[in-house]
């Protein structure tokens, strides 16, 4: 029998190498940004077209290539980080394997544009489908770029195979914020389509963190710092009371580079063990450092998981340096299970089933009466839909009983009022006296002195979970428009919009996308005036476009808050007395009424005693 086994040529080999190495557009993210870091670069711009699948280029001004290094780079096997196996055990670089670059040629079609700082001119290089199309000279700044278009081109399969937009673009955001975490030193910035999603100047982990998660997350990080033989451990953890419902942020970095830990993380979860609420995950930005001899990275494809030489000793210094720093900033005695966070999942979306929206069309809705009424003080919707009954009372005193076992202690003195103050007593009752200050503020006078609400925060919050429960629970009531409201929008935003369609048909919008780039509105929920919707429309989009949510949960809450934020009255509103009654009255329902949704103080109380001092 004739032999019949032979070598695949390079081509096929790289693709097949691929397959490990590139899953998604997200790995090619990953490769290029730790090859952008491993070549020294202080500042690194990714581009993002179609999430990835028909561009991603990543920008940095590190050493550059030489001509033949640049045409090298892209053989398999081709590496300037390693020579000899003894260097795999003191690994400074996020690679070594030389294969990204062979990979991702093979499967897309690449263009690189690399120049050292020392050379007059660069070197640019075009490869599809691992075939070298042209090499010349060109001009170009110091530094690498590099542009792969069409991801898996060549492998309709693997294209097919890919998750929508939303899913690989969060797979991107994911990969981005690895690398941007382990390197606060560098400056990155991430660009999807035409919006930016991240800009972040060369700083520290902490200002890092912050600068990715969002201005709040300074004040919720808890220092970890040790240093043992073993390894030095530094970053920091997230306070309990702010830990999620879903596991988001936890991230170990060793030696700069992102890796996934069972096992590391369950030694940072059993040391958050008692404070912390029934499923919910701690965060954590911790960043060991341990010598690269006592790990072993060449274990897998992707190298997220390493080897430890002495894992248990490891977990036990990581256990007990986030214990000590927990216990040092005083978290454990002030934690209090009973007090709402805020930030807590206020509905228990996670154990909902999933239902097919209903619509509810308010057919007695008559359009001309919002006009009648238009001038008349009640401008704010709200009060349209919402008149309160003496019914509501009740159950303010109730709470208000049920509050006073709670931290706040305060009621709201239900003595008998003359009611000349209130437009109508019958609607009243012997409810609480309130007046309204600088168009700003309600005051109502409590057991304890005088309570002072910013009318503003108060109707966000009660907005904001209102629409939570519209869009968790119960569908919000709907009013339908005569004429449907004709809206334009760019071809990304209709495409969150469709994403956000469900929510929407909970929270009261009924409409339908036109072809081109219009939308037709043909029903608003009844607490909004048909004026307001573009505006709403716009600002929630592009809160959208900024944050990005990376779960249900995180979506639906944004889009609450956009909208509530939208709706709620302004300061300079003025208010009848019923509707500061109402929004009292609403605002000590809610579930967390001292603070609005984006965490402000929405009531303050002058006792009698801070009274009685200002009069000394
Ligand atoms: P590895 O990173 O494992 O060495 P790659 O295939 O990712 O393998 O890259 C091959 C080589 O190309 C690298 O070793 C490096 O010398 C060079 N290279 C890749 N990207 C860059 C870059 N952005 N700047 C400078 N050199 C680069
Ligand atoms: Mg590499």
């Amino acid at each position: 029998m004739s032999d019949i086994i032979q070598l695949l040529p390079d081509n096929v080999a790289n693709q097949i190498a691929a397959g490990e190495v590139i899953q998604r557009p997200a790995s090619v993210v990953k490769e290029l940004l730790e090859n952008s870091i491993d070549a020294q670069s202080t500042s690194v711009h990714l581009m993002v077209k179609d999430a990835g699948k028909t561009l991603i280029q990543v920008v940095d001004n590190g050493s550059g290539m030489s001509v033949t290094d640049a045409r090298l780079s892209f053989e398999r096997h081709a590496t300037s980080k390693i020579k000899t196996a003894k260097d795999l055990f003191s690994l400074q670089t996020k690679g070594f394997r030389g294969e990204a670059l062979a990979s991702i040629a093979a499967i897309s079609q690449v263009e690189l544009k690399t120049k050292p700082e020392a050379d007059e001119v660069g070197t640019q290089l075009k490869i599809s489908g691992g075939e070298v199309e042209s090499q010349e000279a060109c001009v170009t700044s110091r530094g690498t770029a590099f542009k792969v278009k069409n991801l898996f081109f060549n492998i309709p399969a693997r294209r097919n195979f890919l998750k929508s937009d939303a899913v690989e673009t969060r797979h991107i955001i994911d990969e981005f914020q690895r690398v941007a975490l382990a390197h606060p030193n560098v400056s990155f910035s991430f660009h999807h389509n035409s919006s930016e999603l991240f800009q972040l100047p060369a700083t520290n982990l902490r200002q890092r963190i912050v600068n990715i998660f969002g201005g709040k997350t300074n004040e919720k990080l808890v220092p970890v710092q040790e240093e043992t033989e073993i390894a030095k451990i530094e970053g920091f953890v997230g306070k309990p009371e702010f830990a999620k419902r879903t596991k988001g942020e936890q991230f170990f970095f060793v030696n700069n580079r992102f890796i996934k830990s069972n096992y590391l993380n369950h030694a940072v979860k059993s040391s958050f063990e008692g404070l912390l609420k029934d499923k919910a995950y701690p965060s954590y930005f911790l960043c060991l450092k341990i010598d690269p001899k006592r790990i072993d990275i060449n274990i897998h494809p992707t190298k997220t998981e390493i080897k430890f030489d002495d894992e248990h000793a490891l977990y036990s210094i990581l256990r007990s340096s986030v214990k000590h720093s927990l216990g040092q900033f005083n978290i454990s005695p002030v934690l209090d299970f009973q007090k709402d966070s805020g930030l807590d999942t206020p509905y228990d979306l996670e154990h909902k089933p999933a239902q097919t929206p209903k619509i509810d069309v308010d057919r007695n809705f008559n359009p001309f009466e919002k006009e009648s009424r238009g001038n008349a003080g009640l401008a704010q919707p709200e009060f349209r839909q919402k008149q309160s009954n003496p019914g509501d009372w009740k159950e303010l005193y109730a709470d208000l009983e049920r509050k006073e076992h709670s931290s706040e202690n305060f009621e709201i003195e239900s003595e008998q009022v003359s009611g000349k103050l209130f437009s109508s007593q019958e609607e009243m009752g012997d409810g609480p006296k309130t007046f309204q200050l600088h168009r700003k503020y309600i005051i109502s006078s409590i057991k304890t002195g005088m309570l002072a609400i910013n009318q503003n925060r108060a109707h966000f919050r009660i907005l904001y979970e209102r629409l939570l429960k519209n869009i968790t629970d119960e569908p919000a009531l709907s009013q339908q428009l005569l004429f449907p409201l004709k809206l334009t929008f760019s071809k990304p935003d209709l495409e969150l919009l469709e994403r956000m369609s469900d929510s929407l048909l909970q929270t009261g919008f009924l409409f339908e996308e036109k072809e081109k780039d219009e939308i037709h509105i043909t029903g608003i929920p009844t607490s909004i005036a048909e004026s307001e919707v573009e505006q709403l429309m716009t600002e929630l989009l592009s809160n959208f476009e900024n944050q990005v949510p990376n779960s249900g949960f995180e979506k639906t809450d944004l889009m609450a808050r956009s909208l509530a934020k939208g709706m709620a009255i302004k300061s300079g509103s003025q208010l009848k007395a019923s509707e500061q009654v109402a929004i009292l009255n609403e605002l000590f329902a809610c579930k967390e009424p001292k603070l609005s949704p984006s965490n402000q103080k929405i009531y303050v109380i002058l006792t009698a005693e801070d009274l009685d001092k200002k009069f000394d």
